[in-house]
């Protein structure tokens, strides 16, 4: 009761205080003022339906709250042409209170996580057509949170050999320190084919980040480099988990098939947020952002969108200057540790061959290509396409799931993304002499499969099945990126 109270005292504070305080200008930093990140994101354009849309503060942490997704309903929004394309639209959906977050977004609907008492159809009055998918949020996290005690209690009783043999490892998800001991273990096993590196930097909360190198010993110093990252996004397990597949049967399937790890290296960041992520085994399980308290804010709200705060035309559309949103761009451009821990990792002076990087997230099975901050062409749009598609069929022959390759822009406006950087002016001022086939992979499920629900919660049976036909999708990718570099 006490934390209702509290909960209700908070919205109505940030009732008044939005009311008359303009949203925070963000920082200096390289990305320069963030004009076109606050075009859209005043009250102006939604004064109806503001007021009730204003209950809560979806990045605050209340101590003590063991329910943090009380009252937290899944909506489904059906798009209207041309509702769902519409700018203010997404803007709307990233700087209200009431909305914690956006879970999937397709050309048919948009499911939204909302922190609400009252009806769903109350919060969005001017939308017809929303239909409650989750009624409540917090059971259906409560259930897998429950599940993963009972599985994590079994996994406890087993020695490190049990626990890492395939069928049981990639059986279910994995703390971070099971995460990173299984990596060392794995390195220590490949000692030819793997680099294990303890830390190339530290979160917020002084948690070593981990980095992998993956290569044979054959024509080391001159074969094509390619970087993979995931766990970005906290609440994303099945990006981790899916990394942890490919290096394993990178790896193992090495004696038979050497040709892979003899023509290319991987540089490999195989969890990024690593405080978001155990945050999100504390029972926060749709925890999305880092967990570095956001100084000065009224609110006293938690996290920066580690996927919208690369200093890559960051703050120019597609995320949120307003700390409580779960897209929120962080105060400016590279402003978090974990960002400036890849980005230092990634222009490390001995990965001077990178051709390709691909950023790992769920869900909705998207190929997404640069550009996500502007709707101009990318230069190598022609081979970026030709990629993104093959990569798709590669998957669909393994699986025959569909994923769609598109545009990421074409779906919605992101700036300030980790595949922008990687194609974009920054690293061009490093590898002056080409750019790289960059991508943003969104894993199982697809949107409508989630139904809206259980997207980031993906049963585990899943993690084999998807680790498959990512492991397709990337030799696939490999191979047409070594053959048609990109050139500037
Ligand atoms: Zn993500």
């Amino acid at each position: 009761m006490k934390l209702l109270v509290a909960r209700l005292l908070v919205g109505l504070l940030v009732a008044t205080a939005t009311a008359t305080t303009a949203p925070p200008t963000g920082g200096s930093g390289s990305g320069g003022e963030t004009r076109s990140a606050n075009k859209h994101n005043t009250k102006h354009g939604f004064t109806h339906g503001q007021d009730v849309l204003i209950l809560d503060s979806p990045s605050h942490d209340f101590v003590g709250d063991t329910q943090p997704y009380r009252f937290h309903k899944i909506v489904r929004i059906p798009c209207a042409e041309p509702f769902c394309s519409k700018e203010s639209f997404q803007s709307l959906l990233q700087n209200s209170m009431a909305v914690v977050s956006v879970l999937s977004w397709t050309s048919k609907h948009v499911d939204v996580q909302i922190n609400t008492v009252v009806d769903p159809a109350s919060v969005l009055p001017f939308l017809s057509g929303v239909s409650v998918l989750v009624d409540d949020v917090q059971d259906l996290v409560d259930r897998e949170m429950n599940r993963l005690a009972l599985s994590q209690a079994a996994f406890a009783s087993l020695d490190m050999e049990s626990l890492f043999a395939p069928d049981v490892w990639f059986s279910d998800y994995h703390k971070y320190d099971q995460i990173v001991a299984w990596f060392k273990d794995l390195s220590d096993k490949f000692p030819d084919l793997i680099t294990f590196i303890p830390s190339i930097g530290k979160t917020y909360l002084k948690k070593d980040i981990i980095g992998i190198k993956v290569g044979s010993s054959v024509n080391a110093d001159t074969k094509p480099q390619f970087w993979f990252h995931s766990g970005d996004h906290a609440r994303e397990w099945i990006g981790p988990a899916t990394v942890q597949f490919l290096v394993h049967n990178l790896v193992t399937e090495y004696a038979s098939n050497p040709t892979l790890l003899d023509s290319t290296e991987l540089i490999i960041v195989p969890l990024m947020n690593v405080d978001g992520y155990e945050h999100t085994w504390s029972g926060n399980r749709l925890w999305r952002k880092n967990r570095r308290p956001i100084k000065k804010d009224f609110f006293g709200s938690v996290g920066v969108d580690l996927n919208r705060n690369w200093p890559a035309h960051w703050g120019e559309g597609g995320s949120s200057s307003y700390p409580f949103s779960d897209t929120y761009m962080g105060p400016s451009a590279g402003s978090e540790p974990e960002v400036q821990s890849l980005i230092s990792f990634f222009k490390n002076d001995n990965h001077t061959r990178l051709i390709g990087a691909i950023d790992f997230h769920s869900f909705s099975q998207l190929i997404l290509r640069p550009y996500g901050w502007t709707e101009e062409r990318a230069p190598d749009e022609k081979h970026l396409k030709t990629a993104g598609d093959g990569i798709r069929d590669a998957i669909k022959r393994v699986s025959g799931k569909k994923y769609v390759s598109e545009r990421e822009i074409d779906l919605y406006a992101a700036s300030g993304t980790a595949s922008d950087w990687f194609y974009d002016e920054e690293v061009q001022e490093w590898l002056p002499d080409r750019r790289l086939y960059a991508y943003t992979i969104e894993l199982r499920p697809s949107a409508d499969e989630a139904n809206g629900a259980n997207g980031f919660i993906l049963p585990p049976d899943q993690i084999v099945p998807t680790g498959q036909e990512i492991l397709a999708a990337v030799k696939y990718y490999l191979d047409y990126a070594r053959k048609n570099p990109l050139k500037v």
